[in-house]
């Protein structure tokens, strides 16, 4: 470590507790209760670098996972989100069957307004501390242009431009998974995974919503969308002929599949209970808001929910495939094995009487408990 890197502190949490499932104020009340194997906060006045490092979980591989840029209300609300997204990430790696941890980094500031070359420079320092633990990559609010300058201090990042031997843009991947996912869930709903005639209302037609709406209509299912973002709304409606409809309508929408590809935790009460759907397959993370409570009441209801860590992995699938040598080719046929995956679940949650995402956890938490015993071993 550089003499000048006010690393504040550097914490092994190895003993376990239940997951976080709520806010909690208290940073190191979330930071005990979460099984990180160790938690960074990286503090740097001259940039103003401000920015937690959570590495969940190295059982499996290094701890793979985007640095978010965010303007949280509370450093308390930063510590949540990054432990919250580091654990999602090592259940997306373990259920992806790659040899990859979870970890993920936030940067605490405005990413409008408070980006440089000299805080990533002095983020891409702090990554390389950590040796190869933690792999960073671009998430909400930072960009490939971000990772050039974090791949100047550290060879530990992926999601580079592909000038850069990187991957490029993964939405495309992500898409395509998120479409096997919604495949397999229509097999297990109809006893046939054509989607030809089905509706299937679009939430969000960003980076990956538009790829779907793409796959969607190639396979000549009825696409309905809706987006905040006009512009991109009237685009995607136009190339692709999909039937806008307003954000407000979308949980009063007769529908066969939701697909939420914009906002994570708009699976609530309020909203599960209006829904007319049988199928929920999309691509945002966290899409219940609150599993304990969601995705049994889904269950309930009899909606079969595709877990979004599982259905929405092929950009990390196309990140992994940039770290041994990138191949898009070989990042989309391993993708294509979540609808494998996705039917597996889905008949083990029946089986089981158990909701859809424990049953994937269980599933995650499984590989992690029998390769950490292949490795304790020798
Ligand atoms: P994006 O920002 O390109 O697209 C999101 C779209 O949702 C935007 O067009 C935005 O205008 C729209 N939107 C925002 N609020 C909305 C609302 N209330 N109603 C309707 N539309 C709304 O993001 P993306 O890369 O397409 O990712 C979509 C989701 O999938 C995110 O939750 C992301 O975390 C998740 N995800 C993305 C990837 C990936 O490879 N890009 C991988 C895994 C998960």
């Amino acid at each position: 470590m550089q003499p000048n890197d006010n690393l504040l502190f550097m914490i092994d949490v190895k003993e376990v507790k239940p997951e976080i499932t709520q806010v909690n104020t208290n940073v190191f009340d979330s930071i005990a209760d979460s099984r990180h194997e160790q938690i960074v906060f990286c503090n740097d006045p001259a940039t103003g670098l401000r920015a937690i490092i959570a590495i969940h979980s190295t059982v499996l591989g290094p701890a793979l996972g985007g640095t978010r840029m965010w303007s949280y209300k509370s450093e308390a609300e930063a510590v949540n989100d990054v432990l919250r997204l580091s654990r999602g990430m090592t259940y997306k790696a373990a259920i992806s069957g790659l040899n990859l941890g979870g970890g993920k980094a936030v940067i605490i500031g405005d990413s409008r307004k408070d980006k440089s070359e000299a805080l990533f420079r002095k983020f891409g320092r702090f990554v390389n501390n950590l040796n190869g633990k933690y792999i960073t990559a671009e998430d909400v609010g930072t960009s490939t242009k971000d990772m050039e300058y974090v791949a100047m201090e550290t060879k530990h990042v992926t999601g580079l431009p592909e000038a850069m031997g990187g991957g490029g843009d993964p939405s495309p991947v992500t898409a395509y998974g998120v479409y096997m996912g919604m495949k397999a869930s229509a097999q297990f709903a109809w006893g046939n995974d054509n989607l030809s005639g089905k509706r299937v209302v679009v939430q969000g037609v960003g980076h990956v919503g538009e790829n779907l709406v793409k796959n969607l209509r190639k396979e000549n299912a009825k696409v309905y969308i809706t987006d905040i973002n006009e512009e991109q709304l009237k685009k995607v409606s136009v190339e692709y002929g999909a039937e806008v409809i307003s954000p407000d309508a979308v949980y009063d929408m007769d529908m066969d599949i939701y697909a939420p590809c914009a906002l994570g935790a708009t699976l609530n009460t309020e909203n599960i209970n209006k829904l007319k759907c049988q199928v929920i397959a999309g691509a945002a993370n966290n899409q219940l808001a609150d599993e304990t409570v969601h995705g049994p009441m889904l269950m309930e209801k009899g909606i079969i929910y595709a877990p979004d860590f599982l259905i929405n992995a092929g950009g990390l699938i196309n990140v992994y495939s940039e770290l041994i040598s990138y191949n898009r080719q070989r990042a989309m046929t391993q993708t294509e094995h979540i609808y494998a995956v996705t039917l597996e679940i889905l008949k083990k949650a029946r089986v089981e009487g158990i909701y859809t995402q424990y049953a994937a956890i269980k599933m995650a938490e499984k590989r992690i408990a029998d390769i950490s015993h292949v490795k304790s071993n020798m």
